[in-house]
């Protein structure tokens, strides 16, 4: 690492970057290093070309003749297939639709319900809140289920046991940035009798996913963090290919049954992963959805993990060269192997630190209690940014600028 410490060697690491023509797909204002795609991603010039085209067009002048003249209606599936070839997903197994939450409500339901005779839905307890919130909500609408929580140096694979139907697990932890094992874990897990449900909020569009290879049963994530869909964009939900005739979810809204436009009295979930469709879809979001992933089309998922971890591994390097004495904890691992696409460091000062690096256009984020959490997308940042963004983070922690009164104020999003 010591010889890309220099500010010429980085920008050889931009000039030999095989991604970097795809910056220029991205709007992004002028003079920001943003840090923050794993939260947020930024908007495409295609993504805003589908939105106008969607409301200006499809809805302002075709009206409700769009649902068929400019395929809304498949919407859900047609760019299911498209985010399941960025997860490792062969064709019919992905469905973009509702929200991550909803989507883990549905995929713990249906896979429990593969599972009769288990009652223990287990989970880690460091996962991102609404996973859990979600899991007690689900069983306490099944009397005899509950939620096992993976504890402090617990691990997952000895909480296994007769009673454990399904496992939910965030494949990247949102705070610390760790990689899980994917395939190791759902091996383990199907050999005690289990099914798994991973979380990709954190691992879509961040690094080459392997669902089918894996051999994993359901899977969820979000599109609007490193997929770049936009605010508030659709979420997928993937249902393995042998689990579909069985599998039943719980919210049989109309969009899910057999044929939708017969308008029966009964429901009769479709065959295919459409049974995991609920109602009507936000078609505006998922429009600007479809466009921001033109932008992946062709990318290598294997060249993306590359960057990714060439541009992490400059990041902490630099962070620790530059920045070392004062007081930053590293809480990514170092090992590439369990290690996701951004760095958190943990400071007592996390809050403020953050506020001062976002006002001088250095845009990361802070999780609570006291992490600072940098997110490196490699679709659009460039080695020299991860420079950047070190000196200002070296800036704020040597002159102190941190501690002004105007960056201690909380704001109801972090
Ligand atoms: C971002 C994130 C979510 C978000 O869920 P929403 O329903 O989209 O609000 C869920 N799980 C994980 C692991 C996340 O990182």
């Amino acid at each position: 690492m010591a010889d890309t410490l220099t500010l010429d060697r980085v920008r050889e690491l931009d000039a030999d970057d095989p991604l970097k023509s795809l910056r220029a797909a991205f709007v992004l204002p002028e003079g920001l290093i943003y840090l923050d795609g794993n939260s947020l991603g930024p908007a495409s010039e295609t993504a805003l070309a589908g939105l106008d085209r969607a409301a200006v067009q499809e809805w302002g002048q075709d009206l409700i003749r769009s649902w068929n003249s400019a395929g809304w209606f498949q919407l859900p599936l047609d760019l299911g297939d498209r985010v399941g070839r960025l997860i490792g997903a062969a064709p019919g197994q992905v469905a973009v639709t509702d929200s991550t939450s909803v989507n883990i409500f549905k995929a713990l339901s249906a896979a429990a319900g593969l599972r009769p005779g288990r009652n223990v839905i287990l989970a880690e307890g460091s996962s991102f809140p609404t996973d859990l919130y979600i899991a007690e909500g689900f069983v306490a609408s099944q009397p005899g289920l509950t939620l096992r929580l993976q504890g402090e140096g617990e691990r997952i694979e000895d909480m296994l046991g007769p009673d454990v139907a399904v496992v939910l697990l965030n494949h990247v932890n949102y705070r610390s940035g760790r990689l899980l094992d994917m395939a190791a874990l759902t091996r383990k897990i199907h050999q005690a009798g289990a099914l798994t449900v991973w979380d990709l909020c954190h691992s879509a569009g961040a690094l080459d996913v392997d669902l089918d290879g894996a051999g994993a049963d359901f899977a969820v994530g979000c599109t609007y963090k490193y997929l770049n869909g936009g605010p508030g964009a659709p979420a997928f939900v993937y249902v393995a290919e042998r689990h579909q005739a069985e599998a039943r979810q719980p919210l049989s809204g109309w969009w899910g049954h057999a044929r939708p436009f017969d308008f029966a009295t009964r429901y009769e979930g479709a065959p295919q992963i459409a049974r995991f469709l609920c109602g009507t879809q936000p078609i505006l979001s998922l429009r600007a959805l479809k466009g921001a992933l033109e932008v992946w089309e062709g990318v290598d998922m294997a060249v993306l993990r590359r960057k990714s971890l060439a541009l992490t591994d400059l990041f902490i390097a630099l962070v620790e060269n530059r920045c070392g004495d004062h007081g930053l904890d590293l809480q990514t691992p170092r090992d590439h192997r369990a290690r996701g696409s951004q760095v958190s460091f943990s400071h007592p000062a996390a809050w403020p630190l953050v506020q001062a690096l976002i006002e001088r256009g250095v845009i990361g984020d802070f999780r609570a209690p006291d992490v600072l959490r940098f997110g490196l997308t490699p679709l659009y940042l460039r080695f020299e940014d991860v420079w950047n963004a070190v000196e200002m983070l070296r800036d704020v922690l040597d002159s102190g600028v941190w501690q002004e009164a105007r960056f201690t104020a909380r704001h109801a999003v972090t």
